[in-house]
């Protein structure tokens, strides 16, 4: 199993050593341990660094942006053996915690450095897809749509776009059947999994801290979207996320 998306170097896990000695056991091929400020980005980078199933993903994320500084330590990070994405940069019109023409600089800022770099990125967006397509669309990247929560026309012009859709603990949720049913339209080539620990424990675990192993909670979600087994859904997505993110273990 393959997850794309972890905040391990947060507070919330201070075992966050033994978690990743756990990852042969818990059946944890690799993850990517995502930055959201220079701050986070730096000790994904340095924390990668010691891991051989860690990677990392720097970036500033809309949150952030108010703070309208450390562009260039993240593109510092970049030359960092470990390091395989940006993100996750994007646009957050749910909560709004930045105004909204700044989160539109950064994230134009940002993608233009993965274009030149020529680096995959993390998309966090939420009740912004459009504006987020309307961006993206002038940038040659690729990348992923972060825990999508999307329609279904901007499913498809995400995959137009050549992006990958990433799935977590939001498809798990009982109430989220049209979410599932939306998925359901997107090629299996292009679906990544991911937790977003601490945050958005899959159902089965809901009210408990989330962790990379309660990925496999999504990957039973998508066996039943796809109609597939679990060892098809995790061979696939994990040659889905090393072809994206250009890994080799
Ligand atoms: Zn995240």
């Amino acid at each position: 199993m393959v997850d794309t998306h972890v905040h391990l170097t947060m507070e919330d896990f201070p075992d966050r050593e033994e978690i990743v000695k756990n990852f042969e056991i818990d059946g944890i091929e690799f993850v990517i341990e995502v930055g959201f400020d220079p701050v986070s980005s730096q000790k994904g980078a340095d924390f990668s660094s010691k891991h051989s199933r860690v990677f990392s993903s720097v970036g500033i994320h809309p949150h952030d942006v108010k703070n309208k500084d450390g562009l260039e330590a993240i593109e510092k990070l970049l030359d960092s053996k470990k390091v395989v994405a940006i993100g996750e940069i994007g646009l957050d019109y749910y909560r709004d915690l930045s105004p909204r023409d700044l989160q539109k600089k950064y994230f134009e800022i940002q993608l233009e450095i993965a274009k030149n770099k020529k680096m995959p990125v993390i998309l966090h967006v939420r009740d912004a897809y459009n504006d987020a397509y309307e961006i993206v669309k002038r940038f040659d990247v690729k990348g992923v749509l972060h825990s999508f929560n999307g329609q279904i026309e901007d499913l498809k012009n995400f995959l137009d776009l050549g992006f990958h859709i990433g799935v977590g603990g939001m498809a798990t949720y009982k109430k989220n059947e049209e979410l599932r049913k939306i998925l359901s339209f997107a090629p299996l080539d292009r679906i990544l999994t991911e937790t977003d620990c601490p945050y958005l424990s899959p159902q089965p675990v809901r009210g408990k801290r989330n962790e990379p192993k309660y990925v496999r909670f999504a990957i039973e979600t998508l066996c039943t979207v796809f109609k597939v087994s679990f060892e098809e859904i995790e061979r696939i997505t994990s040659q889905n996320a090393k072809n994206l993110f250009n890994i080799t273990l």
